[in-house]
């Protein structure tokens, strides 16, 4: 579904991304973990061209990403993004955040809109905030309704950059279980985190970044009961 061929990046002399080369199949959920400053985010953000790359190839659906454009914004319609910092429009209400991006990319009615609004805001267990404003509810809940937003465009994939890294624990498991629920429902999902819980349980493949580069790739058992690389064993070690 989604396939990167060696795609190479720098910021500045930093050669943030090297020949990173990824396939992600329809239905995956792939978990991808690494060091601080070893690329993930940046690997996210080019999926769907909030970054741009210097050489290699993205294609979604073997279509090549647009360059910019309406092409683009349906592309990044296509491609759903949740982030650790949550993103609602602040000024919205709750359903508003989960319907703007029908009425205004989809072009959906307002009524169909709001109806599909509300049962995604149900789905993620928040049906009952609908008519708040963002800052009214608590950082799981935000976080929820920021996933039910990116379900509203009918995503093909979903990538998730540390959803659950602001919250307080308490919190994190709500946002885990609602992810966990996609999973089992079959979305495709790139997942940058640190909950090597959820890495275990939800993962199909486990994608180890550091410096840039994929170090290793393996099911959730192999890499975390016998990881090949030094750099997976010393991350693991410090982490587990
Ligand atoms: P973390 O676990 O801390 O989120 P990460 O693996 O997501 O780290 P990235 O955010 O992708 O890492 O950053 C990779 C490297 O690129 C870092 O050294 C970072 O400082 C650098 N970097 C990221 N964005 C930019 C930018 N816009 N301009 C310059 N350098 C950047
Ligand atoms: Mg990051």
């Amino acid at each position: 579904l989604v396939v990167l061929d060696n795609i190479n990046k720098h910021f500045g002399a930093l050669h943030v991304l090297q020949d990173i080369d990824l396939t992600i199949a329809r239905g995956e959920v792939v978990v991808v973990i690494g060091p601080s400053g070893s690329g993930k985010s940046t690997l996210c953000r080019t999926i769907n061209r909030l970054e741009t790359v210097d050489s290699g190839s993205i294609t979604i659906d073997d279509k090549p990403l647009p360059e910019e454009g309406r092409e683009l914004a349906k592309l990044r319609a296509d491609v759903g993004m949740v982030f650790q910092s949550f993103n609602l429009f602040a000024h919205k209400t709750v359903l508003e955040n989960v319907t703007l991006g029908q009425t205004k990319v989809r072009r959906t009615d307002k009524q169909t809109a709001e109806q599909k609004g509300r049962a995604l805001l149900d789905r993620v267990g928040v049906g009952n905030q609908a008519d708040k404003y963002p800052a009214q509810l608590s950082g799981g809940q935000q976080q929820r309704v920021a996933i039910a937003r990116a379900l509203a465009m009918d995503p093909k994939v979903m990538l998730f950059d540390e959803p659950t890294s602001a919250l307080d624990p308490e919190m994190i498991n709500e946002v885990l279980e609602v992810m966990q629920q996609l999973a089992r429902d079959g979305m495709t999902m790139v997942v940058v985190t640190h909950e090597m819980g959820f890495a275990r349980s939800a993962a199909n493949r486990v994608v180890f970044m550091a410096d840039g580069r994929i170090v290793e790739e393996a099911t959730p058992e192999q890499f975390f009961s016998n990881p090949r690389s030094d750099r997976a064993k010393d991350f693991l070690s410090k982490i587990l």
